[in-house]
């Protein structure tokens, strides 16, 4: 048997082993919750390719019958992967009413039929309601798998009509051991940063490795020294950020930054925390904020460069004053200047 086949991340297996108690799925649609960037793709994945297996066992998919050999050709016609369209910001009812049109011819191979749909949350309205028809009379032999990172924006209605299962996010060791195994010639240090900045993310880590974006952490605190410095400008340091490929990541940089800003002080060791200390943690709760609300408009329709430059300002100020500051960010009159 091919191990790699059927292997799982070390965090998904838990719900692995317990769905593999069944040889065949109990119900007919579920719902996956898990954070972004661990790979529920690979569990989707493991689900599909037993329940096409005609011969599964409680290790998973045979991966020698003719089921198996089709998908990993990824030419079942008994699979169906629903998504948003490229250029799209929802999935639409055509799309889910062409998936049900499908779902009505009888299957190819005699045996299930799995739908998959993902970012199961970015369905508008009329194509929830098609989805809820098709799930209140489910067809036999069918096995709907709907996944989300945001299940919080799924109507009642959807999410009573499958059995849900819920993946938490890895333990920080257990992202940090799988990085090692992956990445043996990374430093431990760089691994946590890259973690840090994707939210504890293991995938998303080691994207954020393997694509070499600590170049441009590296770049960013490199340009906020300058500024600090008096070396640079503002709108020079934010120049060369704008070059990356997806400068929105600033935005995270910073927050973490003002996290283990106000970090640092609440876990002070002095006694009494004297008041500027007092002040730089109010500022830091302040500039979180901020770094929220700066990207909300950066998202929008502001300046982006303005909306950079003056998040930088406001970082500066926050290190250098013992006054409470306030972010420009917090007044909507003034967010409507930055636009
Ligand atoms: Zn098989």
């Amino acid at each position: 048997m091919d191990s790699v086949m059927n292997s799982i991340y070390p965090w998904l297996q838990t719900q692995w082993a317990q769905w593999n108690k069944h040889v065949r799925p109990l119900g007919h649609a579920y719902l996956l919750s898990s954070p972004k960037g661990i790979g529920i793709e690979q569990f989707v994945a493991r689900v599909l390719q037993k329940t096409l297996c005609h011969q599964p066992t409680t290790q998973g998919a045979c991966l020698q019958c003719q089921g198996c050999r089709l998908q990993q050709g990824n030419q079942h016609p008994d699979f169906y992967h629903l998504t948003r369209l490229d250029d799209k910001k929802e999935i639409n009812v055509e799309q889910v009413r062409t998936l049900v049109g499908k779902l009505n011819e009888t299957s190819h191979q005699g045996g299930y039929k799995v739908i998959w749909i993902d970012e199961v949350e970015l369905l508008n309205q009329s194509a929830f309601n098609a989805l809820l028809k098709t799930l209140e009379e489910p067809a036999p032999n069918t096995l709907f798998l709907l996944t989300t990172s945001d299940v919080g924006r799924l109507p009642e209605t959807i999410k009573s009509r499958c059995q849900q299962l819920n993946f938490p996010p890895p333990l920080l060791k257990e992202a940090v051991d799988w990085l090692q195994l992956a990445l043996p010639q990374t430093d431990l240090k760089l691994i946590q940063r890259a973690l840090r900045l994707n939210w504890g993310a293991p995938l998303d880590a080691l994207a954020w490795i393997e694509t070499k974006q600590f170049e441009e952490d590296a770049q960013w605190k490199e340009g906020l020294s300058q500024l600090q410095q008096g070396q640079k400008t503002a709108s020079q340091v934010v120049a060369l950020w704008l070059k990356w490929p997806n400068p929105v990541v600033v935005f995270d940089y910073f927050y973490l930054w003002s996290v283990s800003a106000v970090r640092s002080v609440v876990y002070a060791t002095e006694q009494n925390v004297r008041l500027e200390q007092g002040v730089f943690l109010q500022n830091g709760l302040a500039f979180q904020q901020a770094t929220l609300q700066a990207k909300q408009c950066w998202q929008g329709n502001a300046n982006k460069e303005l909306v950079l430059e003056t998040l930088c300002l406001e970082w500066l100020e926050v290190q250098q004053s013992s006054e409470f500051f306030k972010s420009v960010f917090q007044s909507n009159y003034q967010k409507g200047m930055l636009s």
